[in-house]
C-alpha cells in the first residue's frame, strides 16, 4: 500500500508515479550543501549515475544540475558546438524541433532530417546525410514523447564512428533513460541528456548530463568561451569532480533534497539495470497488444521503432481526446492528449515506466487498460458510433 494520500493515477510520459522511499527522501531536515553527509550523498549520486548509463570509463563525466531536462540541451549548445558549426538533427517529432531551436539560439546551423510522422530515418539516410557536410555534432531523441518513436541510438552512433568519427553523438534520452537500453561506453556516445521526472521516477527539478572523455576534449578546445554561464561545462566540471571525491565545492546551489531523492532512486533502479529494462519491455509488449486488440493504432508505426517506456495511439475516427480523458479520469486514470501539433487533436499518449511497472502490486497498468476500455465504449455510445 502507498503511504501517499489518494489520488488518480499518473501516466503520462512524465512525471511519473513515486515510489514512497523517493518521496520521503525529500523531507530530509535542512543541511549545508557543503557539509559532508550531502557531500557524501551527492557523490554517491554521481557515482550511481555512471551505473545507470552502464559506464566505466574513467573520462566519462556525469553531471547533475538543477534545472529541467531542457537545460540539457542549453549545456550541448553551449559547450559542444561553436556559432556557425554544423549540426544534424534527426528529427522524430516535437523535441527534434525544439531541441534544433536551442541549438539555433547558440549560433548553430542546424540542418533537420525529418520522417513523415510515426517514422524514423534508415540508417542508409543517415549515411547519406552525414556525407552532405562535415558535422560537429548529430542530435538524435532517443524516444521522442510525442510520437513514441524510438530512434537505434546503436546503430546511429556506429555508423558515425564508421563515417564521421570527429562527429559528437548526442542523444535527448529525457524519456528514455531509465526504461530503455542505453550503454553508454559500449555504444560509444559523447552526451546523453536526461531529467528526474520520467523514467527515472524523481521529482522534477534535476537536469541529468553523461558526457564523454571526447565531449569534455571539445568543450576544453573551444576557439570561443562557453556560450552560458550557468550551463558552462568549465564551470561544473571541478564541482562534479569534487563531489565524487567526496571533496565539498561550490559554483551554485544544487538542489539539496532532491539529490537525497535521486540517490534513492538511482539505487533501487541500479541495483538491477539489465532486469529493469527486461520489466518495461514485458510491459510495453502487453500494453501494445491491448492497444492493437482495442482496434488502436499507435503513432510508430513499426514494432522495432516503438518505446518501451509508453504508447502513442491514435483514437478511432470521430473521437478526439476530449472525449476520452475525462472517461479515463472518472476511474482514475490520467492519460496525455496529443503533442505533436500536426496530429494532436487524433491521439492520445499512455506513458508506463516506473513504479507503475516495476511495482506489480500497483496494478497501475491492468487498471489503466481496463479503464481505456470502458472509456473508449463509452465515448464511442456517446457519439453515436
Ligand atoms: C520531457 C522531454 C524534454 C524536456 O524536458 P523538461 O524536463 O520538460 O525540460 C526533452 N526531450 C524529451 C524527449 C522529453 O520527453
Amino acid at each position: 500500500m502507498s503511504a501517499q494520500a489518494p489520488h488518480n493515477t499518473l501516466l503520462i510520459p512524465g512525471p511519473i508515479e513515486f515510489d514512497d522511499a523517493v518521496l520521503q527522501s525529500m523531507s530530509h531536515y535542512a543541511e549545508s550543501h557543503v557539509a559532508p553527509g550531502f557531500v557524501k550523498v551527492f557523490g554517491e549520486t554521481l557515482t550511481l549515475t555512471r551505473k545507470l548509463f552502464q559506464s566505466t570509463s574513467p573520462t566519462a563525466q556525469p553531471f547533475i544540475i538543477a534545472g529541467s531536462g531542457t537545460l540539457g540541451w542549453d549545456l550541448v549548445a553551449s559547450n559542444l558546438i561553436e556559432r556557425g558549426e554544423n549540426a544534424l538533427v534527426l528529427n522524430t517529432g516535437y523535441f527534434g524541433d525544439s531541441f534544433g531551436q536551442c541549438l539555433e539560439t547558440y549560433g548553430a546551423n542546424v540542418t533537420h532530417f525529418t520522417t513523415p510522422i510515426g517514422e524514423r530515418a534508415s540508417l542508409e539516410e543517415v549515411e547519406q546525410a552525414l556525407k552532405q557536410k562535415p558535422y560537429k555534432l548529430i542530435t538524435l531523441t532517443h524516444v521522442d514523447t510525442s510520437t513514441g518513436v524510438l530512434s537505434d541510438v546503436k546503430g546511429v552512433a556506429q555508423l558515425v564512428r564508421r563515417v564521421s568519427p570527429e562527429t559528437l553523438v548526442i542523444v535527448d534520452g529525457v524519456c528514455s533513460v531509465g526504461s530503455e537500453e542505453i550503454a553508454f561506453d559500449e555504444w560509444d556516445l559523447d552526451a546523453v541528456v536526461t531529467a528526474s521526472q520520467k523514467a527515472i521516477g524523481c521529482p522534477p527539478g534535476l537536469s541529468i548530463v553523461m558526457t564523454s572523455g571526447r565531449a569534455i576534449q571539445v568543450s576544453k578546445t573551444r576557439k570561443t568561451p562557453p556560450s552560458s554561464y550557468y550551463a558552462s561545462i568549465a564551470n561544473w566540471l571541478p564541482i562534479m569532480v569534487n563531489y565524487e571525491n567526496h571533496k565539498p565545492s561550490y559554483f551554485a546551489t544544487p538542489p539539496t533534497q532532491l539529490v537525497h531523492a535521486l540517490h534513492t532512486t538511482l539505487t533501487q533502479i541500479t541495483a538491477d539495470v539489465p532486469g529493469r529494462f527486461a520489466q518495461h519491455t514485458q510491459v510495453s509488449d502487453k500494453v501494445k497488444a491491448a492497444v492493437a486488440e482495442l482496434g488502436l493504432k499507435q503513432i510508430a508505426s513499426r514494432p522495432e521503432a516503438q518505446a518501451h517506456g509508453m504508447t502513442a495511439m491514435y483514437l478511432p475516427e470521430g473521437l478526439t481526446p476530449p472525449d476520452v480523458l475525462p472517461g479515463l479520469l472518472k476511474r482514475g486514470v490520467i492519460f496525455a492528449a496529443g503533442l505533436h501539433k500536426a496530429i494532436a487533436t487524433k491521439y492520445i499518449r499512455f506513458g508506463h515506466m516506473g513504479v507503475s511497472v516495476t511495482d506489480p502490486k500497483r496494478n497501475d497498468v491492468d487498471h489503466a487498460l481496463v479503464a481505456l476500455k470502458e472509456a473508449l465504449a463509452e465515448a464511442k455510445q456517446a457519439k453515436g458510433l
